[in-house]
Parts: C-alpha cells; structure tokens; sequence
C-alpha cells in the first residue's frame, strides 16, 4: 500500500505544483479553476480527445499526456512523468471508475489530493452505509431477501455505472423477472427501499485548515430514461424505467432546508474523522431524496468532486454568499492547495 510517508517524500522533492488529471468527468472545470488560481495544468487524454479539450481556451491544459487507455496512469512510465512534472492529481468520478479505488491504493505513487483511504469507503455499499449510519444520516431499507419485499424497491447491482441496470420491483415476483430480465442472475445485488420524494445532490467542500465544511452548490441529476416517462404517463406501465445519468439540473433548496443539508455534511465529515482517521478532506456529495415530511434520505456518497458541480463554473447561489470571487469546486481545491503550500500544510491535503 502507498503510504502518507511515501507520498510526503515525493511532495518533498516537487519543485512546484501542477494541477492534473484525466480528461474527462470535471476535467474542463477543474483545468479552468486552477487556472484561475494561477496553477500549470496537465490533462491525461486519449488521442481522439485532445482536439475537444483544445478547443475551450480558458480550460485547456497546459501540458497533454496522451494515453492509449486511461488505466496506463498506472503504467510506472506515465507516474514517472506525472512526478517529473510535478503531478498533484485530482480524483474525479471517471478517474475513479478507470483506474479502481484499490489500485489508486496500492500502485498509484503520485500525489493526490484529498484522502485516497476514502476512495474504498465509498466505493464499497457496506462501508459507505457505516459511514452515513455512524453519521446520523438516515438510509432507505435494506431487504435481505426477495421474500421480505413488502413495498417498491429498488435493485441495485455493485459498481458506480449511472444507475445501469438497476430496476424496480414490487414484490418478490418481480424481482424474479427483473434479475432474469437484467442479465445479472447469480450476481452480487442489494434491494433498497424505493423512497419517493425530491431528489438533491448537495455539493460540499471540507477545509482541515479552516476547519469549515462549505456548502457550495447543489444538483438534481437528469436520468433517462425515468426522467422521460413523464412525458407519457398514460403508457408508463408498459415502460421499465432507467436511471442513466445524462445530465445535471441546477436547484436551489427551499431555505429552511438548508441548515439540515449543512448539518449533514458536519456529520459526515465528523464521522470520518472517526472511521478513517484523519478523515475526509476536500469536496464530497450525499446524494439524498428529501420526503414530503422534510426528511432527508441518503443512499449514497461520493467522496470527491461530482459532476454536478459543473453548472456552476461561475459560483452557485450559495458560493456567492461565501466568496467574493465566482467560487467553482474546481477552482476551490486549486485554493485550497494554494492555501496549504502557503502554509507549508500541503502533506494535510494531499495523500
Ligand atoms: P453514481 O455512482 O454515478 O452515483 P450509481 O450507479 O451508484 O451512480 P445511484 O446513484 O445509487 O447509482 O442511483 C442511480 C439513480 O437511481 C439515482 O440518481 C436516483 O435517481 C435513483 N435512486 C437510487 N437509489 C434510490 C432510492 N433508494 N430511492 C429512489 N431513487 C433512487
């Protein structure tokens, strides 16, 4: 395992510090923010893709590392150079799904930031539930089996895909035909309570050096084909519906829901600081439906910058009551590590 010691000896050696990751997910956001911040940046990109980030001057990367396949980051070639340029990467979702939050931790030796320990307790359905239940966070109902299906549920199979092949069962009967139908039979799976209510994806941004946890902005996912379905109710029944994401809407939450969506993101992050020592560090998302009663549900986590957070670029309407200057997550981190080398606190961040 890559250790915080090892890390620390190669941040040691960094003559400056470049902002860099894999060209896709948040990439475009995360390139523009450390620009503004001032930071060299580098894109990891297939050939193919290179135009496309080319052609958004305030994004582009200063420097391209072409790959064939984006899992030869783990290639020792491609983390020399990452190291030669003084590599401070930046795990988004896509990065986390090519490369595996296992081999992030095993075979990754160039610096990260955040906490790379976090990766495995978000990735993994039964740490993640620990981490929110340890947090007061309430989640929907776990049935252990088929028969104890009293209600619409929800079957979900491992692995972060966008909601691919997930379906909808109301009674064991349907399961039955949903795992027959999805092509999954004999796999590992997880049928949770459906929760019917609002659906918000807030956006949070936790600073060990200021001891704040931010609430910066807020989604709704845009899912096909589910989002769809609306549109033809009188046939719906006839349509099994997806939850693949394409894209993200942008939401404000009614006000005196907003002290609940803070204290979620405190807890969490307390939470951590008990579970993985030292915890979370950086930008975070409970995804959550809130109820006709005004409760908040979470089903799950994600412990780095979302995609969501690309609408807002230019700050959120809650970033703009916390900064001065358009407030992006991407250009938050790059902050937060010009914050940390000012200091001489980057080992705090990065790991
Ligand atoms: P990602 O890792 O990209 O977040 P995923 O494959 O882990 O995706 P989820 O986020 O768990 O998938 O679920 C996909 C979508 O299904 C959610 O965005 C939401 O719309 C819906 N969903 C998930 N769990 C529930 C639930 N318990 N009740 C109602 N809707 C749910």
């Amino acid at each position: 395992m890559i250790t915080r010691g090892d890390i620390k000896e190669i941040l040691d050696r960094y003559k400056s510090t470049t902002i860099a990751t894999i060209c896709s997910h948040t990439a475009l956001q995360i390139f523009h923010g450390a620009r503004e911040e001032g930071f060299k940046t580098l894109g990891i990109c297939k050939p193919e893709l290179r135009g496309f980030y080319e052609s958004f001057p305030l994004a582009k990367p200063d420097v391209f590392v072409e790959v064939e396949d984006y899992s030869e980051v783990l290639d020792d070639a491609i983390q020399k150079k990452l190291r030669i340029e003084n590599a401070v990467v930046i795990p988004h979702g896509s990065f986390v799904e090519y490369v595996g939050a296992e081999n992030i931790l095993e075979k990754f030796s160039v610096p990260m930031f955040g906490n790379r320990e976090v990766l495995e307790w978000e990735s993994d359905r039964k740490k993640e539930g620990r981490w929110l239940n340890a947090a007061g966070i309430r989640m929907p109902l776990v049935f252990k089996k088929p028969s104890d299906i009293d209600r619409l549920v929800m079957v979900k199979f491992p692995g972060a895909k966008g909601g691919k092949s997930y379906f909808l069962a109301r009674n064991e009967d349907e399961f039955h035909q949903g795992i027959e139908e999805s092509g999954m039979k004999g796999g590992e799976y997880m049928i949770q309570e459906y929760v019917i209510g609002t659906r918000f994806y807030p956006h949070y941004f936790y600073s060990p050096l200021t001891g704040n946890t931010e609430f910066l902005s807020v989604d709704v996912r845009y899912e096909s084909n589910i989002d769809g379905m609306v549109r033809v109710p009188h046939i719906m029944d006839n349509l099994d519906p997806t939850f693949v994401v394409t894209g993200n809407i942008p939401v404000v939450v009614r006000e005196s829901l907003i002290p609940k969506i803070r204290d979620m993101g405190s807890s969490v992050v307390e939470s951590s600081e008990q579970l993985f020592p030292p915890g979370i560090n950086g930008p975070f998302c409970i995804e959550t439906i809130c109820t006709d009663n005004l409760e908040f549900v979470a089903f799950e986590i994600s412990a780095r910058i979302v995609a969501g957070t690309n609408l807002y670029i230019h700050g959120s309407p809650y970033s703009q009551l916390l900064y001065r200057e358009p407030m992006s997550t991407g250009r938050r981190i790059s902050r937060e590590i010009k914050m940390a080398m000012e200091g001489g606190l980057l080992e705090r961040i990065i790991y």
